[in-house]
């Protein structure tokens, strides 16, 4: 990771300290790095930055992340699809917008349109490829670094009220942030850089319990998920010659399984424990579009693949997209276009 620039950490303290109304925004559905991210900064801007702070979201955190909502984080959250008159006065009345754990407003939905008329000063924080940059007022965007919450950890380190000292930070905001770099690192499994280890140790260092997050995050699954990975795993699985594996995930296996949001996370992991298989995709039928997975071994390029083909993107192996067609062509599409994928293009792009 490159150090962060001391005057863009000026710049972030002065406009937060002169900010009546600051808002925090993340990616629709968000996973543990967005729920992560926003909540540590919530925390951060609350005890040095007075109260009034709220945190816009498209959609409300899934089960397993709401032990990072305290009592005040849960009054100052205000989700657009419970309350869009709220989210919209919000949006439009801050000051100050951070924009956590996304490089282009469509991530967040609903509220895209809001933040582009958003007179709002907008900060980004973010990890992803090719960002918005011409969109924010200051932007902090780092790709070789494991995670939003990682990079937020640095920044907030280099600010003057925690000078390096991660005991300084707020101990729910230290918590968010082990939480959220936990679940993009999957456990420290991928993406994890000498900066990742030095901000475990650091925050380990500092009293956050591991053993509780990784609780909440890992040990709390319904029966059901488990069965319908088992379900999926061994009669929903396609591996093809060319080293793709896939899966496709219907509304009514997820009625069949009680599907919760959160509960599939993971699962596009698991083919790629395969010897030869070099990309995974998860395709999971929503109420009005295909949402994608994709991840990949280190020489493809998930995120190519994505931005080609799934209307998506996201990281050089981990990516997502959506597609927009009935669930019944998403096989044909997925042998065609990822077949042409993985022998014509890939090779040349990455
Ligand atoms: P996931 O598969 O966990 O939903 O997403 C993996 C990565 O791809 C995340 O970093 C996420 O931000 C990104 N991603 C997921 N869906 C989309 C999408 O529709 N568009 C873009 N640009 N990125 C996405
Ligand atoms: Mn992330």
């Amino acid at each position: 990771m490159k150090a962060i620039d001391a005057t863009y950490i000026q710049k972030l303290d002065q406009m937060l300290q002169k900010s009546a109304k600051t808002v925090i925004v993340t990616h629709m559905k968000p996973d543990g790095d967005a729920a992560g991210s926003t909540t540590a900064m919530y925390h951060f801007i609350r005890q040095h930055n007075g109260a009034d702070v709220k945190i816009v979201l498209n959609d409300g955190f899934q089960r397993a992340l709401e032990f990072l909502l305290d009592e005040n984080c849960r009054k100052d959250i205000c989700i657009y699809s419970e309350d869009p008159e709220s989210a919209a006065g919000y949006i439009a009345g801050a000051d100050t917008i951070i924009c956590l754990d996304f490089n282009a407003f469509h991530r967040t939905d609903r509220l895209c349109s809001l933040l582009e008329e958003s007179p709002a000063q907008k900060v980004l924080i973010d990890h992803h490829l090719y960002p918005e940059l011409n969109r924010f007022s200051l932007a902090f965007s780092e790709t070789g670094i494991s995670s939003a919450c990682e990079l937020l950890y640095y920044i907030l380190m280099a600010m003057p009220q925690t000078g390096q000292d991660a005991r300084r930070l707020p101990k729910a905001a230290a918590t968010s942030l082990m939480t959220g770099m936990t679940t993009d690192t999957n456990n420290f499994a991928n993406s994890v850089y000498p900066s990742t280890l030095a901000m475990a140790s650091s925050l380990l260092d500092a009293g956050v319990d591991r053993d509780y997050i990784l609780s909440c995050l890992y040990n709390q699954h319904s029966e059901s998920r488990l069965r319908l990975m088992g379900h999926m795993m061994k009669d929903l699985l396609t591996i093809t010659e060319d080293g793709a594996a896939y899966m496709i995930l219907d509304l009514e296996t997820q009625k069949k399984y009680n599907v919760q949001e959160g509960d599939t996370e993971g699962f596009v992991n698991m083919p790629l424990s395969i010897a030869g298989v070099r990309m995974s995709l998860m395709l999971k039928e929503d109420s009005d579009r295909i949402r994608v997975s994709i991840r990949s071994k280190k020489g493809t390029s998930a995120n190519t693949c994505a931005r080609m083909f799934f209307n998506g993107g996201g990281h050089e192996n981990a990516a997502g997209g959506k597609l927009n067609m009935p669930i019944q062509k998403v096989e044909e599409y997925i042998k065609e276009h990822v077949h042409i994928y993985l022998t014509e293009h890939e090779d040349k792009v990455s």
